[in-house]
């Protein structure tokens, strides 16, 4: 009998002997920092000539570690393998199979400070996000691993006279695993896991600028004893290697979360048909947001502008769920101006393993020179009120920055920026509010402040999110509690970490005998 679904608790950083086990953890990755970690095709661990180095944001001098980086020959290889073990893993029972994820859970829990540590380190989280990370990444495995079982009964059907029938699911095939770097963890996890515990078997291609983590998440696999062959560790560039899987013919299901630039890619390529190919490919594809905190006059301020900094702010703005515009209603717009400056000045930005740290550093190069540049663009399309520079130049460090009085359709509050930046928007009305919000091509989280309960209704019934808060932050999903997924050009709503989440990964069979 499997325990009830309980999300993993956060830790408490100020208790003095968790602060231990973080500096611990820190010092104990260092000493791996600059490790290499091969390809692993069908339990094979493959070097190759060119490799990708992972270099920590914080401190860009340093490197985190080296990954070998595939080719197409590899990719190919990778394919074959997948395609050989889904031979024998399609057939594994649910149950056995669920019990590898339970084993991982555990594994995981185990080095919970060591794996917060490496996203600390590579991903530029600070103590508080990349513990989320790694709880959520624990959270995805025993929610999915505790899912199975019910899609393994099978789907009802109505008994008919002479005959007996049933419908049951199987597992679709060879998947490709495709995450982005901001939840280098929680997210693969989450994607690959779902996957594979449905009898899928998968090649995981890990993001170009997290892809250590990803290699700490395939050693955890192999200490789980995961079968050789049932997920297939590829990093390589996602141009170079990326339009050959998803074309490939034995691919049955691309499960992709990042940019609506490359998801829509995916997606049109997923579409053709290739010379061999059997089936239509399945997409989840889950893609970028420009989220909204609606915050109206009847509204406790004080609450709203805490989540207002918090969505906007939290791992520097590099969620999905980020809050990147608030639409204010003209009544209360000068005292949220006044007190989201206040809140954000009081933030302290520099390197994430340090614990008094507010703000990290953005991932990468492209990313600080495309937020500077949005920055450049919201000088002139409003009037920034707090931070609008550079930090410290040892790392991607950029200041969380305000800009106040800016249109509803200015790029800046069109445009998906993802970094410590954040629009304010004025709207005469409550009615208003919502429209601003609404018209955007996104659709994935939103949060509206009201103690009014006709105003929370009508938000509830027209805000269209994917998901939608009220009288809270924008960010903070949890698995089981908040399935999670957007409308529009936010992707396929596919809400991971939702009791729905596996169907995507099977398919149906329906089977009569005549008695
Ligand atoms: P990208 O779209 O740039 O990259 C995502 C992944 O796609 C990476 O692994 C990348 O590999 C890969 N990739 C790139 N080109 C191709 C290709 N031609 N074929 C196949 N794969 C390819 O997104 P980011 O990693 O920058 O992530 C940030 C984005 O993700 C934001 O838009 C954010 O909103 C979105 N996101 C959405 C979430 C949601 O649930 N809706 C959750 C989290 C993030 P490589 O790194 O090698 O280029």
């Amino acid at each position: 009998m499997i325990a009830e679904f309980k999300n993993e608790a956060f830790i408490n950083f100020s208790l003095p002997e968790n602060t231990k086990a973080m500096e611990t953890a820190l010092v104990r990755i260092s000493s791996q920092k600059g490790g290499h970690y091969p390809l692993v095709i069908g339990g094979e661990k493959i070097n190759t000539q060119s490799f990708i180095t992972s270099v920590n944001p914080s401190d860009f001098k340093e490197i985190i570690g080296t990954t070998a980086s595939a080719n197409v020959e590899l990719a190919e290889k990778a394919v074959q393998a997948a395609l050989a073990a889904f031979a024998d893993w399609q057939y594994v029972s649910p149950q056995e199979r669920a019990r590898y994820l339970f084993k991982a859970a555990a594994i995981m829990r185990r080095k919970k400070f060591e794996f917060s540590a490496w996203l600390v380190e590579e991903a530029g989280k600070n103590w508080a996000e990349a513990d989320a990370d790694t709880a959520e990444a624990i959270d995805f495995l025993e929610y999915y691993a505790q899912q199975m079982p019910k899609f393994a009964a099978g789907m009802t059907v109505v008994p008919s006279a002479g005959e007996q029938n049933e419908c049951f699911y199987i597992p679709l095939g060879v998947g490709l695993i495709v995450p982005p770097w901001n939840f280098p963890l929680a997210i693969l996890t989450g994607m690959t896991t779902a996957a594979i515990v449905t009898g899928n078997t998968v090649i995981m291609k890990p993001a170009s600028t997290t892809p250590v983590i990803a290699a700490k998440l395939m050693e955890l696999w192999e200490e789980a004893s995961l079968p050789p062959g049932v997920v297939n560790f590829l990093p390589g560039s996602g141009g170079v290697i990326g339009d050959y899987l998803v074309s490939h013919p034995k691919i049955r299901f691309i499960n992709f979360t990042g940019s609506k630039e490359v998801g829509l890619r995916i997606n049109k390529l997923a579409a053709g048909v290739s010379p061999g190919q059997k089936w239509i490919k399945r997409v989840v594809a889950e893609m970028g947001g420009k989220d909204a905190i609606i915050v109206d006059s009847e509204a406790e301020l004080e609450d709203a502008a805490n989540g207002i900094v918090s969505s906007a702010f939290g791992f520097q703005g590099q969620k999905c769920s980020a809050c990147s515009r608030v639409i204010i209603v003209k009544d209360v717009y000068e005292e949220i101006v006044a007190k989201v400056i206040a809140k954000t000045k009081a933030l302290t930005l520099g390197p994430a393993s340090d614990p008094a740290v507010n703000l990290g550093p953005v991932i990468d190069k492209n990313a600080y020179d495309k937020i500077l540049e949005y920055i450049e663009i919201g000088r002139k399309e409003g009037r920034i009120v707090a931070g609008g520079a550079k930090g410290a130049e040892t790392g991607y460090f950029i200041e969380p920055t305000v800009i106040a009085d800016v249109l509803p359709n200015a790029r800046i509050a069109q445009e998906e920026i993802f970094g410590p930046v954040v629009a304010l928007i004025k709207a005469e009305d409550f009615e208003q509010a919502i429209a601003i919000a609404n018209d955007t091509e996104y659709g994935l989280t939103g949060a509206v402040y009201s103690q009014n309960r006709a105003k929370l209704e009508k938000a509830r019934r027209e805000f269209h999110v994917g998901n939608l808060y009220l009288n809270r932050k924008c960010t903070g999903a949890l698995v089981g509690v908040h399935p999670f997924g957007g409308f529009n050009m936010s992707g396929t709503d596919s809400k991971a970490g939702g009791s729905d989440y596996l169907l995507l990964f099977l398919q149906a069979k329906s089977v009569a005998e005549k008695l």
